[in-house]
């Protein structure tokens, strides 16, 4: 898979991709992120990315040229193959694991990075696949949810990961949050982990586990918890739960 970030700081970008799991997932040739300067894509002598907005107001507006020529010039490198062209915008769809899922599966994914008020409308209407917000929020530029949506996206990228499996024991993948972990030390200034998880009794791990993923679904997440699927099996370990 190929994720271009297309940025006026390439500077801000460029040392998140090269560390842990992105750098691996590029060392194990599964993966390749390119930082893309979009002043490459201007014409003239300031190599200016912004202008006024028309109609006045305060701020200024990231003008549609580079970014056209720029989406343009990456997708002819990577051979017009099936890609998705993202802009990074609070006014676009919160980003969550489906999304990631869905972006997973194109061989090419440009994410756009805005600044000051941000891109103009013309790239969003014309150029893009998708707009994407990482949440209710204004952050001064579009390298972090860049950053945030690129790394969702890799870690489902086979080869990405050291260990697959724990990717199907992930947050959202069933609609659920993950169960708590521990490691050692077993009991550390007088706290203990669960008796359950020392026993060495796969079966009731696993009940357990089951349990505090329901647990925890219903009690911080009432939203997602509305939508679980309930196995007979799940209600007779919160029936259990709750009669202790
Ligand atoms: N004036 C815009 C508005 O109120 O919708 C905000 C522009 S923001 C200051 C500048 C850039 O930061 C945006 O173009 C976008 O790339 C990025 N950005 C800021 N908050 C974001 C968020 N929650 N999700 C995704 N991108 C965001």
């Amino acid at each position: 898979m190929r994720i271009d970030i297309v940025t006026i700081f390439p500077e801000m970008v460029e040392p998140v991709v090269r560390c842990s799991m992105l750098a691996r997932g590029q060392q194990a040739g599964v993966l390749q992120i390119h930082t893309v300067d979009l002043r490459q894509f201007t014409h003239d002598r300031h190599r200016t990315t912004d202008d006024a907005p028309f109609g006045g107001g305060a701020g200024m507006v990231m003008k549609p040229e580079p970014f056209f020529e720029a989406v343009e010039a990456l997708r002819e490198q990577a051979g017009w193959v099936p890609a998705r062209i993202v802009v990074t915008t609070p006014q676009g769809r919160l980003f969550n694991q489906r999304m990631a899922v869905e972006f997973a599966q194109v061989p090419h994914l440009i994410l756009l990075c805005g600044h000051y008020e941000g891109i103009d409308e013309r790239v969003c209407q014309y150029l893009a696949t998708d707009e994407v917000s990482i949440g209710d929020y204004v952050l001064t530029g579009g390298e972090l949810p860049a950053l945030v949506i690129a790394d969702a996206v890799a870690r489902l990228v086979p080869g990405v990961l050291g260990n697959p499996e724990s990717l199907q024991q992930d947050s959202f993948v069933d609609g659920l949050l993950a169960p708590p972990q521990y490691t050692r030390p077993a009991e550390y200034r007088g706290y203990r982990v669960p008796d359950v998880l020392l026993s060495g009794h796969h079966a009731q791990i696993a009940r357990w586990r089951r349990l505090q993923r329901l647990l925890r679904t219903r009690e911080r997440r009432p939203d997602l918890w509305q939508k679980v699927q309930l196995t007979p099996e799940d209600l007779k370990l919160l029936r259990e739960a709750e009669e202790g």
